[in-house]
């Protein structure tokens, strides 16, 4: 299945969805280990997105995704949005044609991640973003020779994963790193919501 201009917005309207519908449960997990606007931010950036998107024309899909990156950037107060901001904008930098493979998307995903630890300066095990957002990557890439619905089938499920492996961890990075011990035990908010995108590109590539 290709990557195109389509899929994309399939892709980005299904994460604004998701978003809006767990952002309660973003904020109430930022609650215990950062400053309880997670959710807030997240739906807030999404909607600003859907705006966006709507009616605007493209010609590759890389102008989607960076359109969804500049509007998380001035639109998301909070780490996230210039996390996430900069993670869509190099993704969609990678990506200048109307239909990419899977591996190219692949490769712009490590890009992007590439992005928000550069910015961010998280390694897997800071409980971070990071700790979803790598071992996706590493899934989508390994298995992108099996096509878009299995590599993003793989990236969500090791989203997932890796996100309840950041229960255990003590927070080396972001405002929850000011709790110390106390950040123990809990569910990181940002690797919730990585796994809720990858998820949701897992969900629109296996309807489509
Ligand atoms: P803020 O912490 O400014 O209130 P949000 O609540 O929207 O912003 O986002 C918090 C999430 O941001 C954290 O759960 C964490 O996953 C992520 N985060 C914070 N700092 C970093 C960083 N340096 N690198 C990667 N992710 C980070
Ligand atoms: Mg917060």
């Amino acid at each position: 299945m290709p990557v195109d201009i389509p899929l994309t917005r399939a892709w980005i309207a299904r994460v604004a969805e998701t978003i809006a519908d767990q952002a309660d449960y973003l904020t109430q997990l930022d609650s215990a280990i950062g400053d309880a606007d997670h959710g807030v931010n997240m739906s807030r950036g999404f909607g600003a997105v859907t705006d966006a998107l709507a009616g605007l024309e493209v010609a590759t899909v890389g102008d989607l995704l960076v359109k969804v990156g500049t509007t998380l950037v001035s639109r998301v107060g909070g780490a996230s949005g210039p996390l996430y901001g900069t993670a869509f904008r190099a993704i969609g930098k990678e990506l200048a044609e109307a239909t990419v493979d899977t591996a190219r998307l692949g490769t712009a995903l490590r890009t992007g991640l590439e992005a928000v630890q550069k910015l961010g300066a998280a390694v897997p095990g800071d409980k971070t973003i990071v700790d979803a957002f790598e071992p996706a990557v590493a899934a989508f890439q390994a298995a992108a020779d099996q096509g878009l619905a299995a590599a993003a089938l793989a990236a969500a499920e090791a989203a997932q994963e890796g996100m309840r492996g950041t229960i255990p961890l003590q927070a080396r990075k972001g405002r929850a790193s000011y709790l110390g011990p106390r950040s123990v035990g809990h569910q990181d908010p940002g690797a919730t919501s990585t796994w809720l995108i990858f998820r949701s590109l897992a969900d629109v590539a296996g309807d489509a």
